[in-house]
């Protein structure tokens, strides 16, 4: 167990080597490690080997182990007698083009000064490489202040995050009884906005579904079947349409069961948060809430499922006009779900609201497209509070837990593979501009995410 003192010095360790912490993170960063792309295999092959040196040079017991595509690296300490952590990062990246947006080689990172302070640039400073290496830095400054690391941890570094994870679900599955942790960490989400620190403790689920509705054998002439036959467009409009009331709310039977109302504990941290739906939207060119009345901003996008058409094709659609009764008419939908709601039955009380809309002659044929549940962590177990605080002390702002509206599918693989709660802790910013040109790092986000990581060890082991 460490006392303050312990922790204070963990603490100042972390600044006193930060300059070296930078040079380690540009090493990193040198590495042009595009998962995507199969020219650089060998280079993300490298980046792993990188990192697994790294590892074994803090002190963990450190792998790369392969998979049918770009290799896992797992890193662990000895088991002890408190709580054990699965820490998830990754260290594959996007790849960078267009290339002639950034305004310095994207694998050639530096310091740069900005307005906002100093910043790390280079692609995968922010996702997931600097992120990941708050850790890693964290570790390596317990382990020379203690002499050995912080037991039962382990390091699970993916590298295929960018292109589709297609060997974690295998590797989880064969390599569960490795990976079991009592609780999994991961960083590679964003702080709130404005810095403030949080930890996300709720992803919504996914439901997605096709339907394809076709009535008369070929397209027909408005003139002389119009009024008589049946339009495939009309019949499919007419049966999204009711899937919603008035009031916002969907009508499928059953669709609310499952959707949990939000504890007071989290009502109080969101109305703490001070969004605001009104400038949220002003961002997109809009300014008027929509979805169900009563809830507010946050609710919506964290906490109620929603049910979207984002597609619908059939017809007639290009230049000019035709007086056309289309043969057919699709439409792809998508719920995002919260709390238990089960994908399943609300796929089945979709396609059931839709069979029941569709005239005799009619058929309607459904495709599905995707299926997760949502993860909601449990934090009535203390770790939850335990790292709120740490972040509270370090970062001097209350931290909050928040929800995602999209889902971090890692997350529900380690709740449904693994049995693991997850606690989604990141010091990304909004600008940080992952994904594309110019990606940064702040020098903050880097230096205080390591600090933040030790004092949460620390109240965690
Ligand atoms: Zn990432």
């Amino acid at each position: 167990m460490a006392t303050d003192s312990r922790l204070d010095e963990v603490l100042e360790r972390l600044d006193a080597g930060l300059p070296e912490a930078i040079e380690r993170l540009k090493a990193f960063l040198r590495i042009p490690s595009i998962s995507t792309d199969p020219a650089f295999a060998a280079d993300v092959r490298a980046a792993a080997h990188w990192l697994r040196e790294e590892l074994a040079g803090v002190g963990f017991d450190a792998a790369v182990m392969d998979t049918p595509g770009h290799p896992m690296v797992v890193a662990r300490t000895p088991a002890g007698e408190g709580r054990s952590l699965l820490f998830y990062g990754h260290y594959d990246v996007q790849p960078v083009d267009p290339l002639e947006l950034w305004n310095r080689p994207p694998f050639d990172p530096q310091v740069e000064d900005t307005p906002e302070g100093p910043v790390i640039r280079g692609r995968g400073a922010a996702d997931d490489k600097g992120q990941l290496m708050t850790f890693v830095e964290a570790c390596r400054a317990w382990k020379s202040v203690h002499g050995a690391l912080p037991p039962g941890l382990i390091l699970l570094f993916e590298g295929e995050e960018e292109s589709g994870s297609t060997n974690l679900q295998p590797f989880l599955r064969e390599n569960a009884g490795m990976l079991r942790a009592d609780l999994a960490l991961i960083c590679d989400t964003t702080m709130y906005a404005d810095g403030r620190p949080a930890i996300t403790t709720q992803l919504r689920g996914l439901m997605g579904e096709e339907i394809t509705v076709r009535a008369a054998d070929r397209d027909l002439h408005s003139g002389s079947f119009g009024g008589l036959a049946a339009n495939p467009i009309q019949v499919l409009v007419n049966a999204l349409a009711s899937v919603k009331d008035a009031e916002g709310r969907v009508t499928l039977p059953g669709f609310y069961d499952g959707a949990p109302e939000l504890t007071d504990e989290l009502r109080a941290d969101w109305q703490a948060l001070g969004f605001d739906s009104a400038e949220f939207l002003s961002r997109v060119g809009l300014r008027e809430p929509i979805g169900e009345k009563g809830r507010t901003g946050l609710e919506m996008v964290w906490n109620r499922p929603t049910l979207e058409i984002n597609g619908i094709a059939g017809g007639y659609a290009g230049e000019g006009f035709k007086t056309v009764l289309p043969a057919e008419a699709r439409a792809k939908v998508s719920c995002r779900l919260v709390g238990t709601q089960d994908p399943d039955a609300i796929r089945a009380a979709l396609r059931a609201h839709v069979r029941a809309h569709i005239p005799a002659d009619c058929t309607v044929e459904f495709h599905a497209h995707g299926n997760s549940q949502a993860s909601v962590m449990d934090t009535s177990d203390p770790a939850f509070g335990a790292a709120k605080q740490a972040l509270t002390a370090e970062w001097g702002r209350e931290a909050a837990f928040i929800g995602a509206g999209g889902s971090i599918p890692v997350a529900g693989d380690f709740k449904r593979m693994l049995g693991m709660d997850t606690m989604l802790i990141g010091f990304g910013r909004d600008d940080d501009r992952i994904h594309s040109p110019n990606e940064k790092y702040d020098v903050e986000s880097f230096s205080k995410g390591a600090r933040s990581w030790a004092r949460i060890i620390a109240a965690l082991m």
